[in-house]
C-alpha cells in the first residue's frame, strides 16, 4: 500500500482537526509505504529510507492517552483485552505533516510526524 506524499501548494497549511503546537521543518516524505503487518517504511527524496516495526511503532504511539500510559509505567501494547497480533488496517496522511495508522486494537489518533519519524531513525537530532 503506498500512499503519495507529494508536497502540494499550501501543504503547510494543517487541517484545523489536527492541531498540531508547532510546525516542524522536516521535509516530507516522497513514499510511505505500509505493510499491513510488519512495518511502515518512507522514503525521503534525498534517498534515505527508514523502516519502522509496526510493534515499535504502536509502543511509541505518541497521542496523550498512550503517553500517559506509559507515564504510568503501563504497556500501551500489549495489552490484554485486545488482540494479540498487531495489524495495520491503513495509514492516512495528515496534510504535510506525518500519518496516522489506524491499528487492528482499535487505536488511531496517534500522528506520526515526519520530524519524530526522522529522529527515531536516527536522521535528525531530537
Ligand atoms: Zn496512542
Amino acid at each position: 500500500m503506498a500512499l503519495g506524499a507529494r508536497r502540494a501548494p499550501g501543504a503547510r497549511r494543517v487541517q484545523t482537526r489536527w492541531v498540531p503546537l508547532d510546525l516542524p521543518d522536516a521535509p516530507s516524505p516522497e513514499l510511505v509505504e505500509l505493510d499491513r503487518t510488519t512495518s511502515l517504511t518512507v522514503v525521503w527524496h534525498d534517498g534515505t529510507r527508514a523502516a519502522f516495526a509496526l510493534e515499535d511503532l504502536r509502543r511509541g504511539c505518541p497521542c496523550a492517552e498512550c503517553r500517559e500510559r506509559r507515564d504510568r509505567g503501563e504497556p500501551v501494547w500489549p495489552r490484554p483485552d485486545r488482540p494479540e497480533t498487531l495489524e495495520a488496517r491503513g495509514a492516512h496522511l495528515v496534510g504535510a505533516w506525518g500519518v496516522t495508522i489506524e491499528w487492528n486494537d482499535g487505536h488511531a489518533t496517534g500522528i506520526y510526524s515526519w520530524g519524530l519519524l526522522r529522529t527515531w531513525a536516527g536522521l535528525d537530532e531530537g
